[in-house]
Parts: C-alpha cells; sequence; structure tokens
C-alpha cells in the first residue's frame, strides 16, 4: 500500500522547516513572519513554516490564510479544537518536510535572531540544537517558584536528566524527528522526550524577549497539569513511594500495638484518648486517599492510552497541505502497528 504518510515528500524536501503553534495569536503572526522570513532566507537555501493552530477563536486563522497568500512557504493545519502546545507541537513535527526543524513560540518571546547559530550547528553535525533560556524575568514570582520546584523534583525523580533551561525552542535534525513521530503517547512533556531521544546535543544560550502582544495563553491549572504529565511519564516514583510509606506506618502500628498491650497489662484498662484516635483515622485516611489518587492519575492515562484516539483532529489546511491528498495524511504514530 502506497504510504500516504505526511513526511514522504522526498524530492521536494526543503532544507529547513519552522513549526509554530498558535492559539490565539492574531496579533502576533504578521510581526512574526516579518521578523523571521528575512533571517530564513539568509541562513538557508530554501524553508517553509508549518503553523498549527490550536483551536484559536480569534482572527488567528484569517492572519494565515493572508500570509499563506502573500508567501507560499507558510502553510498552516488547523485543529478542530484546543488540543494543547504539546500536541499542536508534535502535529507540527508530523507536518514538517525539512531536513531539519525548528520549533519556536508565535509570541516572539523565542528571538528569531538565534536561528542562524542554530542551523550553524547542525551543519557541523548537531542533531538536537536547544535554546537555554539564560533568565526567567519574564515569568511571574509565583510561576518562577513553581517551576523551580517542578525542576527540582524532575530532577530527583525523573528517570531523564533535563538541560537547565531548555525548552521547546530548538533545532531539530530530521533524524530526531522521526524518533519524536514515532512516539505514539497521549501525554506528551516534549522536554523529556527531546531529552529521551538523545542524539548529538548542544545548548545555545538566549534571552526570553517579552510577549509581543496578548498574554500567557497557559493558566496555573494548565501548567499543574502539564507539571503532572511530565512526571507522571518520567517516573514511577509516586507510585513507589507508598510501599514505603505503607510500611513505615505499618511498623509504626506495630510498635504502637505492643506499648498499648504493655500498658493495659501494666496499668489495666483505661479509655481515653478520643481525640488521638479520630486524628489517626482522619490521618490514615487521608494518605490512603492521597494515595489512590496517585495510583488514579497513572490509571487515567494508561485508559488514556490504551484508547488510541488520535492525537489531534484537523480540520482544516491552508496551503500545499491541503492540495496533496483529499483525505488528511495519515501521521505514522496514527497507524497501527500489526
Ligand atoms: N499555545 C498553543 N496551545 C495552547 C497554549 C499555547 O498552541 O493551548 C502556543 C501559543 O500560541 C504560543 C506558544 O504555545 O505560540 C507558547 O505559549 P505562551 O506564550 O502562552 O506560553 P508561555 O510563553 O507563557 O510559556
Ligand atoms: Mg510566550
Amino acid at each position: 500500500m502506497p504510504a500516504q504518510d505526511a513526511l514522504d515528500f522526498g524530492a521536494e524536501r526543503p532544507e529547513l522547516s519552522v513549526v509554530i503553534p498558535v492559539f490565539n495569536e492574531a496579533d502576533n503572526i504578521d510581526g512574526l513572519v516579518a521578523r523571521v522570513i528575512p533571517i530564513l532566507e539568509n541562513c538557508v537555501r530554501s524553508f517553509e513554516i508549518v503553523f498549527v493552530d490550536d483551536g484559536s477563536s480569534d482572527g488567528t486563522m484569517e492572519a494565515l490564510r493572508r500570509v499563506n497568500v502573500a508567501d507560499r512557504r507558510l502553510h498552516a493545519v488547523s485543529f478542530s479544537r484546543n488540543f494543547g502546545k504539546e500536541i499542536a507541537i508534535a502535529a507540527g513535527l508530523d507536518h514538517a518536510r525539512g531536513e531539519a526543524v525548528i520549533i519556536m513560540d508565535a509570541d516572539l518571546q523565542h528571538p528569531p535572531e538565534v536561528i542562524p547559530t542554530f542551523v550553524d550547528y547542525w551543519r557541523q553535525g548537531y542533531k538536537n540544537v536547544f535554546g537555554q533560556r539564560t533568565d526567567r524575568e519574564q515569568d511571574s514570582p509565583l510561576r518562577r517558584l513553581l517551576s523551580q520546584r517542578f525542576y527540582y523534583l524532575f530532577g530527583q525523580f525523573g528517570e531523564t536528566p533535563l538541560p537547565p533551561g531548555a525548552g521547546d525552542f530548538r533545532l531539530l535534525d530530521r533524524q530526531a524527528v522521526e524518533a519524536l513521530c514515532s512516539m505514539g503517547e497521549r501525554a506528551r512533556f516534549s522536554k523529556g522526550l527531546y531529552a529521551w531521544i538523545g542524539f548529538k546535543s548542544i545548548g545555545v544560550p538566549f534571552e526570553v524577549a517579552e510577549r509581543a502582544h496578548g498574554t500567557s495563553k497557559f493558566s496555573y491549572r494548565k501548567l499543574t497539569r502539564f507539571a503532572l504529565d511530565g512526571l507522571m511519564s518520567f517516573s514511577t516514583v509516586p507510585l513507589k513511594v507508598w510501599t514505603y510509606v505503607g510500611t513505615m506506618i505499618s511498623a509504626f502500628a506495630i510498635l504502637m500495638a505492643v506499648y498499648f498491650l504493655l500498658k493495659t497489662a501494666i496499668y489495666g484498662v483505661d479509655l481515653p484518648g478520643f481525640a488521638s484516635l479520630i486524628v489517626s483515622v482522619m490521618f490514615f485516611g487521608g494518605i490512603q486517599l492521597l494515595s489512590l489518587g496517585v495510583l488514579g492519575e497513572y490509571i487515567g492515562r494508561i485508559f488514556a492510552e490504551v484508547k488510541r484516539r488520535p492525537l489531534y483532529l484537523v480540520a482544516e489546511r491552508i496551503g500545499d497541505h491541503g492540495a496533496e491528498t483529499a483525505d488528511p495524511p495519515m501521521p505514522s504514530r496514527h497507524r497501527q502497528r500489526v
């Protein structure tokens, strides 16, 4: 069967693809395109920009249509709803045809001026060239504190070390892109996946700029979900820790039992202790629910994985990706392996 694969474009492969997830970024698109294109024209033979519209409800799609009419090297795929940035990146990688792929945000917080340095390293043979933020000035103090805690926990318990300050702003060689595309997981923690695939890697420091227009699309709720996805897809420590907690509590209970037995044998029966009884019942009830909750988090993720729903649904394509096939190309991760 001929593969109708989004990646099968052999001859017409551009040297570089730039993948940009966009969610309600109508005001940023023109400025971004105007700044990125001259830089790309100066540093590579040929390029394409793949926008992934993550279910925007503002004028993002109109802006994307407009830029596509002006420049055919710019295409877009649009999701049927908001699937989240991680999944938008996965879709961008599925659709990117370049020999190398750069991932960047739409809000100009990732300075495009760093792109030529990424490309230089790629030409020297690096396959995973990642931007390393040198500061977090642009984040609120609470977000800074929470991310610091998260990275500390990840460093302690995660199975893959993350390079400090590395995020989604990076260049990936085709080989690394194929590796990422072959990972079918739904709970995607890209930062972990980039580190997990390995390949010859190098960091390029950059300063995070101020957001050009609008506000961050990440609420604390979304960030918490993201942090839990990250920890749970790269660590089983939260599952195993309950074995130790349970063992310690049981040992303590046995000691208490011996203590009360001896006390009763020596001093006779004595009834007070209602308060301590209630407190311990509540405490252990709490511990049990907490451990069940952690199990539930993992089981929920297992449930999401075994359903094998497609990672995303494309509602519309703008540009030549739309013209290629009547049916949407089926990325490799969606094909059932038999
Ligand atoms: N984004 C997305 N889907 C979402 C949230 C964000 O595609 O559900 C995109 C957003 O349009 C931007 C990038 O991801 O291009 C980074 O988002 P944002 O700037 O809001 O995040 P922050 O810089 O605060 O981490
Ligand atoms: Mg941003």
